[in-house]
């Protein structure tokens, strides 16, 4: 048995809980406690603020984890990083009111930051030799500079609307961060391995998104310039057909660039082109 800690609401957790169901894992929601027990897999989910992840993983109240980078590398806890996860985007970055001139992180020299973020913070206020107030609030930090208790913020920010709508302007990105699968460093050799196949099922997962498997029937003197099209994981896959000088084509393509690849095809003569989507893909 193995435990894992995710989010028990908020950004994070539709995503997370979402991942282990297609890596085949069943949590029932509707029923949803501290701790429940999975079916499918032997796991344990147990449920936590995101601020708690790291420090339950390093003490070994869950032996696995899925949090953002940005709670990782501020709480400063020793877990081991197992994998990024491709979801839960985001950065923090340093702004300041759009009527100041800024021209370089000197800038910041002298004055008041505040953030929810203040380890991050004084390690690349450290690096860059600058030294300022840190002021380490747990609430809506973005409003610090307009109430005049903060010149400056350090936040997180992803489409950047919340800073506009505050009148400020994002003028350092400090930290790039994204959802990571955590783990205890000492894990016995069974819950290692528990881990490995929970891991070798999620990268099937994260690496079929985004991908499509294209199917079309095509003229026999088309096939060279098709397998230029559709580069597969060996080659695409061909099938003869019954009709004469005929065959079915078959490959896996990235999502962005299919309507590129099946105007292409069209253009040599593919016809009864089918697309589907990839559920896993076991490399
Ligand atoms: P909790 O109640 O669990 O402490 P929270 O309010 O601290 O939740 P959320 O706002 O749910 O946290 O964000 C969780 C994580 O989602 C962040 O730590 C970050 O890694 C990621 N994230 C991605 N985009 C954003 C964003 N625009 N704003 C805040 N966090 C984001
Ligand atoms: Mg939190």
């Amino acid at each position: 048995m193995i435990r894992i800690a995710i989010q028990t609401k908020g950004r994070l957790n539709e995503q997370s809980v979402s991942l282990l169901r297609d890596a085949g894992i069943n949590i029932e929601e509707n029923k949803r406690k501290f701790l429940t027990k999975a079916g499918g897999f032997p796991l344990e989910v147990l449920y936590l603020r995101d601020d708690d992840i790291p420090q339950s993983v390093a003490m070994g109240a869950a032996d696995i984890g899925i949090v953002g980078m940005n709670e990782v590398a501020e709480k400063g806890f020793d877990v081991e990083i197992v994998k990024k996860l491709g979801f839960g985007g985001c950065r923090i970055s340093l702004a300041v009111p759009k009527t100041e001139r800024y021209e370089s992180v000197e800038y910041f020299n002298g004055k008041r930051i505040a953030t929810s973020y203040p380890n991050i913070l004084s390690r690349f206020f450290e690096e860059r030799g600058v030294k300022a107030e840190i002021h380490n609030i747990a609430g809506s930090v973005e409003i610090a500079p307009a109430a005049g208790i903060a010149d400056a913020i350090f936040d997180i920010v992803s489409s950047g609307g919340t800073l506009v709508s505050n009148g400020l302007v994002e003028v350092e990105r400090v930290f790039e961060s994204e959802a990571v699968l955590i783990a205890n460093k000492e894990l016995s050799a069974e819950k290692r391995e528990l881990l490995e196949t929970l891991l070798f099922r999620i990268e099937a997962v994260l690496v079929s998104s985004g991908k499509k498997y294209l199917l079309m029937n095509l003229p026999e003197e088309a096939i060279k310039e098709a397998i230029e099209i559709l580069p597969a994981m060996r080659s695409p896959t061909l099938m003869p057909l019954a009709q004469p000088g005929w065959y079915s084509l078959h490959s896996v393509v990235e999502e962005r660039e299919l309507w590129d690849k099946v105007d292409r095809l069209k253009k040599i003569g593919a016809e009864g082109i089918l697309v589907l989507s990839v559920d896993k893909l076991i490399v």
